[in-house]
Order: structure tokens, then C-alpha cells, then sequence
């Protein structure tokens, strides 16, 4: 088969990543219930990963453990080549395509019109934010939506139009997770403090804080890029 899809079993994230995070989604899940469901979810879709997925084991995977309509969804081959060129969220078949390149994400950009906020990896679009510690404090990096690769970015301006006009929100029940959001553009992201939880997994903690989603958007603001379950 063509570039990507025929090699995924030697994943770059490798296997450890994949067990760790859906370790961590199993904890998460207990602890906050209101995205136990999705964190239910994304943990079965990692330990599947850990131990390699093709296509087909894909299909069974969404029949198991997915809601309808990703249950019975068919994506052939085809789609998911065209989700490393278009990489368009909207989709159904992105679900499927995003777990299945995960494992092999592309380490050249194939990206057509690629997003300004763009990965310097794999030229998917970022998905959240990092806070790291150094030795300052800490620093801002994008993680890529794709292959989760992390790049440095300012913390004073909007990583999308670099207003300076930003927000950030948090919650006591959410300690180690601020919602960025810009005024300018009405975009938004998860920006998760590893100096806060040195135990979270970005995409995993990420999820978790599903409430913050629904709640931003009902503001008016959009998601850089939505995880896989859809916020
Ligand atoms: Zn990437
Ligand atoms: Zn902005």
C-alpha cells in the first residue's frame, strides 16, 4: 500500500507512550465522570495502539468500544491518505485516519495550504499547549494534533494572530489545566502545566477537561483543532 498506511506497527510514539496515556485516561475516567466516556474511549484506542493497529483492526476497534455512528464506520484506505494532505476534522472518517497515522505520522510536511499554526514535523495543525519546566519557570510549546510532536511558542501573544488581547481561565477542580483564549480571533486552546502534574499526559488530561469545551464554545469561541472524541 502507499506511503503511511502499509508500515504502522513500529510506532514513533512508540509503545510505552501509547500505555501510559491510556493508563492515565483510565485514572482521569474515575476522576472526573462527566468524560468518562471519551477518556473509556481514548484508552481502549491507545492500549490498541500500543500493540499495532492496520485498518481493519481500526474498524474493529470503533465497533467495540466506539458510540454509533463511529460503530459502523467504514474508511477505506484512500480516506486516510487524504486526511495527511487535508487533514479536515470534520469528517467522521478523521477519527479513524488520526488514530490509524498516529502510529507512523509522515516526518515530512504533506500538507496542501497548510495552517499557520502547523506542526514543524508532520505540517498537522496544533492541537493544545504544554507548559514545561526550564529554568526560568516554565515555557510554551504547541503540540501537534497529529504525531503529538512539541514546539516552542511566546506566551505573551496569540500563537494564531498574535493579538495580545488573551484570557486565561482555570478551575479548582482541574488544577494543572488553563484555557487560553484570544479576544482578537475568538480562538482557543487547553494549555496543560506539567510543572503543576508531572504525571499528565497532554492528549489524555486534555480530554479530561471536556467541560471547559463546552463551555468556551458556548462564548462564542473556537477550538484551534478538536481532539479526536470531537471537542
Ligand atoms: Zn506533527
Ligand atoms: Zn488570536
Amino acid at each position: 500500500m502507499a506511503n503511511g498506511i502499509g508500515r504502522l506497527l513500529g510506532s514513533s510514539l512508540g509503545r510505552e507512550r501509547f500505555q501510559a496515556r491510556a493508563q492515565r485516561a483510565r485514572k482521569l475516567a474515575t476522576r472526573y465522570p462527566a468524560a468518562a466516556q471519551a477518556l473509556e474511549f481514548f484508552a481502549a484506542a491507545s492500549e490498541a495502539q500500543a500493540e499495532g493497529l492496520n485498518l481493519e483492526g481500526v474498524h474493529r476497534l470503533l465497533r467495540r468500544v466506539a458510540p454509533e455512528p463511529l460503530a459502523s464506520l467504514t474508511v477505506t484506505p484512500e480516506e486516510v491518505e487524504s486526511y495527511l494532505r487535508f487533514p479536515d476534522p470534520s469528517r467522521l472518517s478523521s477519527v479513524a485516519a488520526r488514530i490509524l497515522l498516529e502510529q507512523d505520522p509522515p516526518v515530512a510536511p504533506q500538507v496542501v495550504d497548510p495552517p499557520k499554526l502547523g506542526c514543524p514535523r508532520c505540517g498537522h495543525p496544533a492541537q493544545l499547549g504544554v507548559l514545561r519546566p526550564v529554568a526560568e519557570g516554565a515555557a510554551l510549546a504547541m503540540a501537534c494534533s497529529l504525531c503529538r510532536q512539541e514546539w516552542g511558542v511566546s506566551r505573551r501573544v496569540c500563537p494564531v494572530c498574535e493579538s495580545e488581547s488573551l484570557e486565561f481561565y482555570s478551575a479548582a477542580d482541574y488544577p494543572a489545566t488553563l484555557i487560553q483564549m484570544c479576544g482578537a480571533c475568538k480562538t482557543y486552546f487547553h494549555i496543560l502545566d506539567v510543572t503543576k502534574d508531572p504525571e499528565l499526559v497532554p492528549e489524555a488530561d486534555e480530554i479530561a477537561g471536556q467541560p471547559f469545551d463546552v463551555w468556551a464554545m458556548d462564548q462564542g469561541y473556537v477550538k484551534i483543532f478538536p481532539n479526536w472524541v470531537g471537542l
